[in-house]
């Protein structure tokens, strides 16, 4: 398969620490590819290796080429933190940036693919916080890449249009254009995705297709019980089943939906009072926990609280 991108051994350290400790991956034409971690695992210093904005250990090939060498019309990045100049609407910068090659999309046309028409004509700063991040997006796509390199591109954008901008990544990778995106969603990394690279303290602990990835290390399907428990909790309730207390909340594993009725007896039997039950398949998240022995913590939608100011898109 044609491998659009190459790293081996990419080692970056800032003074005492570790960002990253020797990663290598690979991308071919038309794959997604997520790389997945808490804060602070190596994400953006992994970005900015593959992209050569940043001087890493190690070696990386974009196209065949180290990437400050390589033709810059074929790569649509999108840095973590990118603040273009906030009087201009949203079509000004669009254009701005466009500029900067020698051919591109329409204008408008990528803004309509990032959900923006309507907006077009807004300034930067009057947009709402997921309508910024998506005019950063159309910068990423004016030149019509063959590689688009996104870090966190959903943050701050509302459920709805992060969807949106989901199956637009995806109709790019079926045209072919591959795609390295981070996020610290799962349920984003598992949707999107061909292959999910998991980040921990700068390594990568697993890259696999994210239902491989469950399948092999994410463990069986559980029942979530959401309550105020202590640690003698678990040994209480008289139940064949493997019971954990995991963030507060006791996981009792391998329970099948027909068997969810035992553990609510179980539950009344021991006395054991909660507020509600969830049950669930194994995910990601689990994969990575079992794996680092630490949550990333962002199962699902991003909730209200952490979506910045400037409010929904
Ligand atoms: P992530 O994107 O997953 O949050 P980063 O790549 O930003 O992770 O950071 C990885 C580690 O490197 C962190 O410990 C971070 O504090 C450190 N780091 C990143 N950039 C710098 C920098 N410019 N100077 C010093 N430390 C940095």
């Amino acid at each position: 398969m044609d491998e659009v991108l190459v790293a081996t051994d990419v080692r970056r350290e800032y003074g005492e620490t570790v960002a990253l400790d020797g990663v290598s991956l690979s991308a071919h034409a038309g794959e997604v590819l997520a790389l997945v971690g808490p804060n602070g695992a190596g994400k953006t210093t992994l970005v900015r290796a593959l992209t050569g904005t940043t001087d890493a250990e190690g070696d990386v090939e974009l196209f065949g080429t180290p990437p400050t060498a390589v033709d810059r019309d074929r790569i649509g990045l999108l840095p973590q933190s990118f603040t273009p100049a906030e009087r201009l609407t949203a079509r000004e910068l669009v254009t701005y940036y466009a500029g900067l090659y020698d051919e591109t999309l329409s204008v408008d046309d990528v803004l309509a693919d990032v959900g923006l028409a309507g907006s077009a004509g807004t300034a930067y700063e009057n947009l709402s916080g997921g309508q910024q991040r998506r005019v950063c997006v159309a910068t990423a796509l004016i030149n019509d890449p063959d590689l688009l390199v996104l870090d966190e591109p959903t943050t701050g954008i509302d459920p709805a249009g992060r969807r949106a901008l989901w199956d637009l990544l995806e109709g790019l990778a079926d045209r072919g254009v591959t795609i390295v995106v981070t996020t610290h969603y799962m349920e984003e990394a598992h949707r999107l995705a061909d292959r999910v690279g998991l980040l921990a303290d700068g390594r990568l602990v697993a890259l696999d297709d994210p239902d491989a990835l469950v399948a092999e290390h994410g463990g069986t399907s559980l029942l979530v019980v959401e309550g105020t428990f202590d640690e003698a909790t678990p040994e209480r309730i008289d139940y064949p089943a493997e019971m954990s207390l995991r963030n507060g909340s006791l996981l009792v594993a391998g329970v099948r939906p027909e068997a969810i009725a035992g553990v609510v007896d179980a539950l009344e039997d021991a006395g054991v009072a909660y507020d509600s039950l969830t049950w669930r398949q194994p995910d990601l998240e689990d994969v990575y926990l079992e794996l680092t022995g630490t949550a990333v913590g962002q199962r699902g939608e991003p909730h209200q609280d952490e979506l910045p100011a400037g409010g929904l898109a």
